[in-house]
């Protein structure tokens, strides 16, 4: 809690408590937060200081985040009271991008084993984008290969919210620049993380849990977490691709991050920090 003596320094990203219906207040001061929010703030390590209005009403702010669980009154005066706990809890959930790589030689049944792992997550992919490298092998050996239209036929079946294939035509493109092609065509999209998987990796069931859990309870911020094998288990914010230009000049995005960001540790990780069932 902040030192009352000394003035508050808020830094511009922050969240004011005072509004919010799930702080809990005793007379004019908070005392909580209905969600827990505060303790998992505080334990992450995250400034939460006390602030006074011009009525004498006792708040929290925590400084350096916005909390993704503040509601105002207006928004929520619609929906029953009781329910508000369940509702923000089910929609606070980190929306992603799964990108999943076919390989060259990968078989049309363990592409249906990856797909159905990304659909019984917890959280399910809110974009898909398969990336085919087996098209240039189809082109040449149609027999011994998946069809495209069969993939595009398997992917429909899924239901996933969106998806895309992208066919590999250009056999020189490595994983990671096509992870950036992937990327760019969804740029606009508003999912906040990636992830990319190879179909022949064993996706882990709780792979989505672990991966709110980090940034919504234990709150870490991720720049980028670093695959566990190849491009298996590699999370990348949107920010941090965008402003370092992904895989781009053939650098990897956390190589960047670490050489041209200020405190990069801080937004490193490794995939097993993030989500420990990755751990092979
Ligand atoms: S949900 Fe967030 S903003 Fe609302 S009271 Fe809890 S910590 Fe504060």
């Amino acid at each position: 809690m902040m030192d009352e003596q000394k003035p508050l320094e808020l830094s511009q990203v922050h969240t004011s408590c005072r509004n919010c219906v799930f702080a809990e207040y005793k007379k004019d001061e908070q005392i909580g937060c209905k969600l827990n929010k505060l303790k998992d703030y505080e334990n992450a390590g995250i400034p939460v200081v006390s602030a006074y209005d011009g009525t004498g009403k006792k708040f929290e702010i925590i400084n350096g985040r916005f909390c993704m669980f503040y509601r105002s009154p207006q928004l929520m005066e619609k929906l029953p009271r009781d329910t508000w706990e369940e509702i923000v809890k089910l929609q606070t959930k980190v929306p992603y991008h799964a990108i999943l790589f076919i390989e060259k030689d990968s078989k049309f049944k363990t592409v249906k084993a990856a797909l159905n792992k990304l659909h019984n997550q917890e959280q399910k992919p809110n974009l898909v984008s398969v990336v085919n490298k087996q098209y240039l092998p189809y082109s040449d050996d149609p027999e011994n290969h998946i069809k495209p239209s069969d993939l595009l036929e398997l992917l429909n079946s899924f239901n996933f919210h969106q998806f895309s294939l992208k066919n590999v035509w250009d056999g020189e493109l490595d994983d990671r620049s096509l992870i950036d092609l992937a990327f760019d065509s969804n740029k606009e999209k508003p999912y906040p993380f990636y992830v990319s998987f190879s179909v022949e990796f064993d996706i882990p069931d709780n792979f989505s849990k672990e991966l709110n859990d980090a940034i919504l309870i234990k709150m870490l911020q991720i720049g980028v977490a670093k695959p566990v094998e190849g491009i298996n288990g590699l999370i990348v914010s949107k920010i941090t691709h965008k402003k370092h230009g992904g895989n781009s000049f053939y650098v990897n995005i956390e190589d960047k991050l670490a050489r041209y960001e200020d405190d990069s540790e801080k937004f490193i990780y490794e995939a097993i920090e993030i989500c420990p069932s990755l751990k092979r």
